[in-house]
């Protein structure tokens, strides 16, 4: 049994719309093909002893165990990989539970799908599940230490990508609103919602978040100044610099007890608290000098009170957490050492940030503090008496934050308020020192010890005691009030045919409205009618890029197969998935062998329309029309023939439609014919001589209309639509050379050769055509280029494609001859392979009204050929 590739899919996918975050696996059974499992001695009780915990998978029995019997009764070794890895992940701590297992079209090969949480994990988990596998069936079990390593590493993969507790905090809750996000390349940055309606975040800066007010809260003594100039109570300290001046300074402030903190530090770091006598504050001088960055050291009077974190957001207190520092409790017989490692054991605390609470570390700062209290690290502390091994109560250092949100005074409630507004910070967190918060500051004498920007949310969201506060909505809040639009309208389009004309024609006719379209097709990523990036981008990154940029207000994105397989949509639904037609191209490419499994492929596009959106279906292609029964959403189909049966079924059913009918493209809503525009006052439709064309429009006419643009707008946007070479290149570009004409299209598969043809039939005199396909599609694929080519053309150009996909020079051509004699072999026809001398000697020859139609590969190279010869 042999890994042949791993691909990861982030969104919709052809294995899974909702549950799309899935590991692909193609897998070689090899030797096991033949083997299941009930046929492999002792696999079955192997495996059961090294996973017993796949007892509770169901699997297709619906009941427990149902996966274990199955193993028993006998399933093919990919079925049983595909368990393992989502098991191994489970016990790693990552809930999944999503699967399928699917042979390919070469026997023996499968591909194996199974969820993850964390990609690297996912991708881990595939590897070892073979592994386990394979020692399972050869030695029957599974070292314990080597499970217990591949557990260990899939841990860490997974705490090495998890989000901080402030970010997943808010992620969690942007998730629970179907509000979209991503990462940004850089700094740890997030989006959260989509183009112009974006938004972002930075652990719990927010774009809200002043820079004038960020600096201001790190700076301690202009917090401090700022404040008590708002008559705000705040601990009476002064600045020094040096350590000479730290006797006047302490008279200065009335004498001990004191504090001495760096000016510009955090996070506990280096201060020292409740000094009493000058040794200590030299120390502790020393201590806060090397902590700061400008050397600078605050020296204040110490006040007495415990401390409490305000959390303030958007002008509102959300969350009030007491802060203890972090301490142990005697039992009257463990020494302090001891009661330090059972504290440890919590399984709440981890190291740093990672989990609700951190570990308590024993170093000189911790002996220090013990000492103070007149105890070390062997002291065994009698029965309920606190000791304490920090002087600050942060949560990364050991602390305990316990919840008193429900008892703060609604007078500290409103001076809280005031100094997040006065510092300028949309998100604060106020750092208050008092016996009680549950008193007014004013009586209990508390003071502001300082304001933070970018405050934690795990003391709030988790505390070790009291209710857990969803901050997290707060800062939703704040960015999104009143479900505000998170996203913005996202067009998806697909088919075999027609996607890049009917995406620009869509956003063509969208940017009527005077909205900022961004579009992705074939040739390029565009924003209004700017190229952001050329190339192909049809797939999820450009879609990505689109999504991400601030400026776009609507997304038109062609949405190609590749992608689609390869790892899945950029996004987790859209509001109109457009599917033109499917048509056999591309087929044996990716696993993907018939039309079926190629319309399962493209409905992806329907499937991921949100419930209030629409899918628009082709209603004279079967096979897209039954996509209809799979979508959550509503419905409008697009139709050539006005009388089609589904169509009409729709309408009576009061459905959307648009038709093409006497001359015109209408919008049928209900019993009301809307007349948008005659064919042949579309350029598009060469006249209303391209029918394909008048196709693709219908589908975008429905695309905007469905999304609330006027009648108007959509006319103005059909007429002003340009099919010349210089606005889409390669789409039905008609030259007119006096003599005769020439047609430049990029039809490369029967599909498209058919639909050019319906055109080229139109014409009144002799047809040329210079042909040729891709070398990657199958042999039939390209015999059906030649028949077509032979009834659409009276003499006939085979060339081919510089880069001959894999096939040797001259197949390609061979194949098309084939299928032009089995048509017609009487037919004229030539093979030149270079595709420059073929266009050139087809133009040569062209006479009286002929019509050269041109298929080539280098769409910018044939039509320079041909405009050389304008005039
Ligand atoms: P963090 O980043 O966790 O907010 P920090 O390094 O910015 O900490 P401060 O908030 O200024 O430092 O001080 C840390 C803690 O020390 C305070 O929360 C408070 O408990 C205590 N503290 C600081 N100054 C005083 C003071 N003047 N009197 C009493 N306690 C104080
Ligand atoms: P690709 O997969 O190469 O990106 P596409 O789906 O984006 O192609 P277009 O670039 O719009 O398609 O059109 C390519 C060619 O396909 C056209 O020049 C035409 O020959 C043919 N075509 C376009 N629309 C249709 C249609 N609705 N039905 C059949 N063929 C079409
Ligand atoms: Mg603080
Ligand atoms: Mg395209």
């Amino acid at each position: 049994m042999r890994i042949l590739k791993t691909q990861t899919l982030r969104g919709p996918n052809y294995w899974s719309i909702r549950r799309n975050k899935l590991i692909l696996m193609l897998l070689d059974l090899e030797e096991l093909t033949e083997k299941p499992s009930n046929e492999l001695a002792g696999f079955y009780d192997g495996l059961a002893q090294v996973l017993p915990s796949l007892i509770e998978h169901q699997c297709s029995r619906g009941y427990r165990g149902g996966f274990l019997e199955r193993v028993k009764e006998g399933t093919l070794m990919g079925h049983i990989v595909e368990h393992v890895a989502l098991e191994l992940q489970e016990l790693a701590g990552m809930p999944v539970g999503f699967g399928r297992t699917r042979e390919t079209s070469t026997p023996g090969v499968f591909n194996v799908v199974f969820e993850y949480v964390e990609e690297q994990a996912g991708r881990y988990a595939g590897r070892a599940a073979v592994r386990l596998c394979k020692s399972v069936v050869e030695t029957g079990t599974y070292p314990a230490r080597e499970l217990e390593q591949d557990l260990t590493d899939l841990k860490e993969l997974c705490a090495n990508t998890a989000l901080g507790p402030s970010t997943e905090t808010i992620i969690k809750e942007a998730e629970a609103r179907k509000i979209p996000w991503m990462w940004l390349s850089a700094r740890a940055m997030l989006q959260l919602g989509h183009g112009a309606n974006q938004k972002r975040i930075q652990a719990t800066l927010s774009n809200n978040t002043s820079i004038l007010a960020v600096e201001l809260a790190c700076d301690k003594e202009g917090t401090k100044t700022i404040l008590e100039n708002a008559g705000v109570p705040v601990p009476q300290g002064t600045v020094i610099e040096y350590l000479d001046d730290l006797e006047q300074a302490i008279a200065d402030i009335g004498g001990y007890p004191i504090v001495i903190k760096p000016l510009d530090g955090n996070h506990g770091r280096g201060i020292t608290i409740n000094i009493n006598d000058p040794s200590e504050a030299e120390t502790a001088y020393d201590l806060a000098s090397k902590s700061s960055k400008s050397r600078s050291v605050i020296v204040e009077r110490y006040y007495q009170g415990n401390d409490h974190r305000v959390l303030v957001i958007d002008n509102k207190v959300v969350a009030v957490a007491e802060r203890v520092p972090a301490h142990v409790t005697g039992d009257g017989q463990s020494t302090v050492k001891e009661l330090i490692e059972i504290t440890n054991q919590d399984p709440k605390r981890g190291d740093g940030h990672d989990n609700v609470l951190t570990k308590i570390t024993i170093d000189p700062t911790s002996k220090a503090v013990l000492a103070k209290q007149g105890y070390d690290l062997g002291s065994i502390l009698p029965l309920g008496t606190v000791a304490y091994l920090r002087a600050t109560a942060n949560l990364s250092t050991g602390g305990v934050a316990i919840d008193r949100t429900d008892e703060i005074h609604p007078e500290n409630l409103w001076l809280a308020q005031r100094v997040a507004k006065v510092i300028g910070l949309d998100i604060a967190g106020i750092d208050i020192v008092t016996s009680d918060i549950s008193k007014p500051l004013r009586e209990t004498k508390g003071v502001i010890v300082e304001v933070n920007a970018a405050p934690g949310f795990r003391m709030h969201a988790a505390p070790s005691e009291g209710l857990p506060r969803n901050v997290g909505a707060s800062v939703l809040e704040m960015l999104f009030p009143n479900n505000a639009p998170s996203s913005i309208p996202i067009v998806a389009i697909t088919g075999t045919n027609g996607k890049t004309t009917t995406t620009r024609l869509t956003a063509h006719i969208y940017r009527q409205t005077g909205k900022i379209v961004g579009f992705t097709a074939t040739d390029g990523i565009y924003i209004q009618e700017y190229l952001v990036e050329k190339g192909d981008n049809t797939g999820p990154y450009s879609a990505g890029a689109i999504l991400r940029d601030p400026t776009v207000e609507v997304a038109v994105l062609e949405t190609a197969r590749g992608g689609i397989l390869r790892s899945g949509l950029a996004f987790d639904s859209c509001d109109i998935g457009v599917v033109l037609n499917v048509a056999a191209d591309h087929l044996g490419l990716g696993g993907i062998d018939t039309i079926e499994q190629m319309a399962r492929l493209k409905g992806v596009i329907a499937e991921t329309v949100k419930p209030g959106g629409y899918a628009i279906l082709n209603a004279d292609d079967p096979l897209v029309a039954a996509m209809a029964a799979k979508v959550s959403c509503k419905v409008a189909y697009f139709s050539m023939n006005p009388d089609n049966p589904i169509v009409s079924e729709h309408i009576r059913r009061n459905g959307l439609a648009a038709i093409y009918e006497n001359g015109y493209l209408s919008i049928l809503e209900g019993k009301w014919t809307l007349r948008i525009e005659k064919a042949v006052n579309i350029p598009m439709t060469m006249r209303g001589m391209a029918p394909f064309m008048i196709a693709n429009a219908l589908a975008s006419c429905l695309a905007t209309f469905a999304q609330g643009v006027d009648i108007e707008e959509i006319r103005r946007g059909l007429r002003t639509f340009e099919v010349s070479s210089e606005q889409i290149p390669g789409r039905m570009n008609l030259f007119d050379l006096g003599e005769y004409h020439a047609l430049v299209d990029y039809a490369h598969n029967p599909h498209g050769y058919l639909a050019v043809g319906d055109f080229v039939k139109n014409w009144q005199g002799n047809r040329i055509g210079v042909v040729g396909g891709p070398g990657d599609r199958r042999d039939e694929d390209l015999i059906l280029l030649g028949n077509i080519s032979a009834r659409i053309f009276d003499s006939i150009l085979i060339k081919e494609d510089e880069d001959s996909r894999g096939r040797k020079p001259g197949e390609v051509a061979d194949l098309i001859s084939k299928g032009i004699c089995q048509e017609n072999p009487n037919i004229n026809y030539e093979i030149i392979l270079d595709e420059t001398e073929a266009i050139n000697t087809a133009l040569d020859r062209a006479k009286n009204n002929n019509l050269v139609v041109v298929f080539p590969d280098k769409i910018a190279q044939a039509i320079k050929l041909i405009k050389q010869r304008l005039n």
